[in-house]
């Protein structure tokens, strides 16, 4: 980037934070390069805080310079810089450029936003999801409960979207019964998705990272809004249709099946959530994909999404210290990639993360936060990890979606029950149990699944804590019948060892 020359600062400042990048984000909208300088800091205390998947801290440094080359070609002055902290790369600026006032669009973290308040950065309301604090905040006011099918009922009807008059398109609200295909083993072949070729900025990245963990930057994840909008039209011409009956499916040689890869492009700004859930019902009202697809797609974006980005706020900040199962088990090694595992589920799934920053969502709940609920993994380390080594990882992402939905660590505050199972949900939904060294039908011995005894030492274990809750009263009763459960539970101590050691 050019250095620009230092001037008294009657210009404001806008200061762009690397989940921000759009023109479209409120602090630029409707300036033009007279009236503003652009500010942008990539900070080694932020990079440095956690053990990032090289793919992850690649993106977002990427994502921002190309953004930031952008907006210089576009004639914006940027003052792009690299800073010990956020805070010092302010400070710099300021003092380079005598700058009175700085501008920012509201950040996505509870820190952040405290952090610009500390430092007189003045904030304009975010706009990069369409049910903003306030909305959500009256949405949940005079409440109980808080479920994500309410809420998403809502959005619709109040947006207009995929509704017909005053009804859901298709007759329905919810097509989830359509959308719980097992996985086909005919071999068919997936939706291919298009690897964008490393530039010159891309490279200089790479170079300059850190040492750090998981399969080199391939070209997978988009790094500009251009990319991102390519992967838009490839998801809705040859994803959306096969996503919606084959979402909850696994499969071991298939890390993405037709999911649509759009979540990172959303999360840092990239694509809007609006022009994301349009595609997609344009999509349908053109007749080129099903409703259950549409509405499975739309459900994630406009629902699930919204609700998660919704509920960290309501919840922050005490959301992300919850423990209430009291779960402290260390994170498995096996999960670093520390240690191997003949778990094939696990080890399927935790390669995909190491060669892609991702796993679909199947995989994040029922495989990965499923064995740490089971095994009593400590939520704050899960969520610690989640957010380092997925590409779309971010605090609001991981807190509400593992404290509150996968750990159950919010006793049900987003959940209505622990989303715990055995082996035989992922026998069901995925090809892996036949290559297994586990029987998923075994809950007792050498051979049974570890998902399988945890299982059900994990309802034993918290007796206590679930037995007001209604919706497990049937999972209890079935515990509390089990003939051999000294025997379980003997096993399942021997599995959380094996767990703690990587042997499992
Ligand atoms: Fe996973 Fe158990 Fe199936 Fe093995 S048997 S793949 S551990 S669910």
């Amino acid at each position: 980037m050019v250095a620009p020359p230092a001037d008294t600062g009657s210009r404001p400042t806008v200061w762009v934070l690397g989940d921000q990048l759009n023109p479209d984000i409120a602090s630029l909208a409707g300036r033009s390069p007279a009236d503003c300088r652009v500010l942008f800091v990539e900070s080694r205390a932020k990079l440095e805080s956690k053990p990032w998947h090289v793919q992850r801290a690649h993106l977002v440094i990427s994502a921002m310079a190309h953004f930031a080359d952008e907006l210089n070609a576009r004639g914006y002055e940027v003052d792009y810089r690299r800073a010990p902290t956020l805070a010092e790369g302010l400070r710099a600026h300021r003092e380079q450029f005598d700058v009175r006032r700085v501008i920012a669009m509201e950040p996505m973290s509870w820190d952040g936003r405290a952090m610009l308040s500390r430092l007189g950065v003045e904030t304009v309301a975010n706009n990069q999801f369409l049910c903003s604090h306030e909305e959500f905040a009256a949405w949940a006011a005079d409440r109980r409960s808080l479920r994500m099918e309410d809420f998403y009922r809502w959005q619709r009807s109040r947006l207009g979207i995929l509704m017909d008059g005053g009804e859901p398109a298709g007759g329905r609200w919810n097509f989830d019964v359509e959308n719980r295909e097992p996985p086909p083993t005919d071999g068919r072949s997936w939706p291919e998705i298009t690897r964008f070729p490393l530039d010159a900025i891309d490279r200089e990245v790479i170079g300059r990272l850190p040492e750090s963990w998981g399969n080199a930057p391939d070209g997978t994840w988009p790094v500009t809004r251009r990319q991102a909008r390519h992967r838009l039209r490839e998801f809705v011409e040859s994803g959306l249709g096969p996503f919606g009956p084959h979402e909850d499916a696994m499969l071991a040689a298939e890390w993405k099946l037709a999911h649509s890869g759009l979540s990172s492009s959303l999360n840092l700004g990239l694509l809007t959530p609006d022009e994301v859930v349009e595609a997609a019902e344009a999509a349908y009202r053109a007749g080129a994909v099903p409703i259950n697809s549409a509405e499975g797609f739309i459900r994630q974006v406009l629902g699930w999404r919204e609700y998660v980005w919704g509920m960290y706020w309501h919840n922050m900040p005490a959301y992300r210290d919850l423990n209430r199962l009291d779960a402290h088990r260390p994170l498995p090694p096996v999960f670093t990639g520390e240690a191997p595992t003949q778990m094939a589920c696990v080890a399927s799934v935790v390669a995909h993360v190491h060669e892609h920053a991702y796993a679909h969502h199947i995989e994040r709940l029922m495989v990965l936060g499923n064995l740490a609920l089971t095994a009593g993994v400590d939520p704050q380390a899960m969520t610690r990890w989640m957010w380092a080594s997925f590409v779309d990882g971010a605090e609001w992402v991981m807190v509400p979606n593992v404290i509150g939905m996968a750990l159950h660590a919010d006793a049900g505050l987003m959940a209505t029950k622990p989303y715990a199972s055995g082996g035989a949900y992922i026998n069901r939904m995925s090809d892996h149990c036949a290559g297994c060294r586990y029987n998923p039908r075994k809950r007792t011995g050498e051979d049974a699944c570890p998902f399988t005894t945890l299982y059900w030492d994990f309802l034993a274990r918290n007796e206590e804590a679930l037995a007001a809750n209604h919706r497990m009263s049937r999972q209890l009763a079935g515990m509390r019948r089990l003939s051999d459960l000294d025997e379980v539970r003997a096993r399942a101590a021997e599995v959380c060892v094996a767990l703690d050691n990587g042997t499992l």
